[in-house]
């Protein structure tokens, strides 16, 4: 069997099975991409993409579970022990349109062939199933070298599809690569065509370089650039001065939350506009909420002067009422992160857990007097005030003032009433 140091052993051995399948079919197989060069560099191996000179049809016959992912790319993903496996038949992007990728793609026998159409060097070597390397375009040297080029004429690369520039940001930031001199020139002769590509695909790469071991890296690279001119934040210099942008890299890459929280921070954005920005950047509707619920929980704490122990315990209950514990918890993840370094702003981050710990109730729910309770207790029609006089209850047990025993929650709503009526009638 081929050796793999940094691959998963199972799947391994199986994408191993499919190799000889298809070669024991009359065909040609290779692994290639991602997995190759990953497992050159000695980085943990995700993906164990095949290439075969079968066509989508002949590889559908060859296997017994097969889903037609992207059949028309010649993608098609073999299933083998609940594993998949994208297997592509060596091809050619002959006719490209608007700088993105092609609509249409001609499907080729010969292995270098397909190697000629993939984006840089080190994405451009294939591995047969003896374990040897298939590496026209010298791969290996610039994985050594440290290398992002092009593979064959850069501009002519960036033409074809634009997104292969913020492709090379993305590995060279991961990889911490440099560019070689004439491909880094490509990107700056063509980066505007950037504008043509899809806010999707953007948003893909963007993730993985957020994610790798040094963001600031490649965010430093895209204010170098102005790659992503028109993508509603300015990337530039200045942003990388600012504290948040320094401390970015020493956020965890998971949550993902915490470093893109970081970023907007960093570009200035509030957080009642970074949901919008997150969704327009195609982020799911939940990701693009909790990246915004934790700017808006940080703004909040920072608002309220460090030593005012009531304001900030205050604050911090009402955000776990309007935004929910978790999202707090995850807010003092960040704060932990981004503060430990100095002895105040970790008394605050200790404190702020244990005053979360202490808090008793999450929702109306948990109160150990309900809506209907209120309104028996106090003889009146629902109304808006009955979601008010809750939130006051709740405040108020969750502030440790008020036991969540019904005695106590009705006394307090008598003082709750009163004072009511007292802001009622001013
Ligand atoms: P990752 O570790 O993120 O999966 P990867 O190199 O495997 O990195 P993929 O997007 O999975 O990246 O693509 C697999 C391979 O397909 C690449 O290694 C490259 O050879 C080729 N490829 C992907 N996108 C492009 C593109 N836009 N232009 C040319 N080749 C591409
Ligand atoms: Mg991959």
């Amino acid at each position: 069997m081929t050796q793999w140091k940094h691959a998963d052993f199972k799947q391994a051995q199986l994408s191993e099975h499919i190799l000889l399948t298809l070669e024991a079919g009359g065909y040609t197989a290779c692994w290639v991409g991602g997995c190759v060069r990953d497992e050159l560099i000695g980085r943990p191996v995700h993906d164990m993409d095949i290439a075969t000179s079968a066509t989508p049809q002949e590889v559908e016959k060859l296997f017994e579970r097969t889903v037609p992912t992207g059949i028309e790319h010649g993608t098609i993903t073999v299933v083998i022990d609940k594993i998949p496996f994208e297997v592509t038949t060596f091809r050619t992007e002959s006719e490209y349109k608007d700088f993105r990728r092609p609509e249409e793609v001609t499907f080729v026998r010969s292995l270098d062939e397909d190697l000629q159409r993939r984006d840089f060097t080190i994405n451009a070597i294939a591995r047969l199933s003896d374990g040897s390397l298939v590496d026209p375009y010298e791969g290996q040297v610039d994985l050594q070298r440290k290398k992002i080029r092009s593979v064959g004429d850069a501009r002519e690369r960036f033409r074809e599809d634009a997104l292969r520039m913020l492709r090379g940001v993305r590995f060279a930031s991961v990889f911490a690569f440099e560019w070689e001199k004439s491909t880094w020139e490509a990107l700056l002769e063509l980066r505007g065509n950037m504008a043509y590509i899809a806010a999707e695909r953007i948003r893909v790469e963007l993730e993985k370089m957020i994610a790798g071991a040094q963001p600031t890296f490649g965010i430093k690279m895209l204010a170098d650039s102005n790659l992503l001119a028109t993508s509603k934040i300015n990337w530039t210099t200045t942003q990388l001065q600012h504290p948040m942008m320094q401390l970015l890299d020493r956020l965890p890459a998971q949550p993902a939350e915490l470093r893109w929280a970081a970023l907007l921070q960093a570009f200035g954005v509030p957080g009642e506009q970074a949901e919008a920005l997150m969704k327009s950047w195609t982020f799911s509707g939940s990701f693009a909420k909790s990246v915004s619920v934790l700017i808006r929980i940080d703004e909040a704490m920072n608002k309220v002067n460090e030593s005012d122990d009531a304001q900030l315990r205050l604050t911090l209950v009402r955000c776990v009422l309007d935004h929910g514990r978790e999202s707090v918890k995850l807010w003092i993840q960040y704060r932990d992160h981004l503060q430990a370094t100095t002895d105040d702003s970790a008394d605050l981050i200790r404190q702020a857990s244990t005053w979360l710990k202490w808090i008793p109730v999450d929702t109306p729910r948990d109160l150990a007097l309900s809506g209907n309770d209120i309104v028996a207790a106090l003889k009146r029609k629902p109304g808006a005030w009955l979601g008010i006089y809750i939130r006051r209850l709740l405040e108020s047990v969750a502030l440790g003032h008020v036991q969540n025993e019904r005695a106590d929650l009705l006394k307090a709503l008598e003082e709750i009433d009163a004072n009511f009526a007292k802001d009622d009638s001013r």
